[in-house]
């Protein structure tokens, strides 16, 4: 994919383009992914903070993730779409969801986190690296950079 990605929400009022490629892709299966994304996981982009623009409102919900981290979801007041969340364990990153992107096919999903979680109608791609919850630490290295992906 070209470098940078463009989304917004269902509306259009909220607009946010990267400048960058995601530094990584995944799966989460756990239930505040499920519960927000409308389907069983969520599919979500992990990109450095400084390479995003939001223009429009942007809601939060803070939600504390098992590890004790905040995860903040942000979505559009008006429409409902979930368009990124932040974690506070990992300060200056912040994590596009993949439904909200403009091409979502440009994505290549890598890993899935909470794998132990899937549902049986949804079921994880045996050709991904699966975690059954977050990587112990988060710094698995398999897919080339730290498996931070708590949201
Ligand atoms: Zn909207
Ligand atoms: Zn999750």
């Amino acid at each position: 994919m070209p470098d940078g990605f463009t989304g917004g929400c269902l509306c259009g009022t909220v607009r946010f383009e990267s400048a960058v490629n995601p530094q990584l892709v995944g799966h989460c299966h756990c239930l505040d992914c499920r519960k927000s994304s409308g389907t069983g996981h969520g599919t979500n982009l992990m990109i450095p903070e400084d390479a995003f623009t939001l223009s429009g409102d942007v809601k939060f919900y803070d939600r504390p993730a098992d590890s004790g981290n905040i995860v903040s979801r942000g979505f559009c007041p008006n429409c409902g779409s979930a368009i990124y969340s932040r974690n506070s364990g990992t300060p200056g990153v912040v994590y596009p969801r993949a439904s909200s992107l403009d091409d979502p096919n440009v994505v290549k999903p890598q890993v899935v986190v909470y794998a132990s979680r899937a549902l049986s109608w949804d079921p994880v791609d045996p050709a991904l690296l699966s975690f059954p919850e977050m990587p112990p630490n988060n710094s698995e290295k398999g897919v080339g950079v730290a498996v931070n992906f708590e949201g």
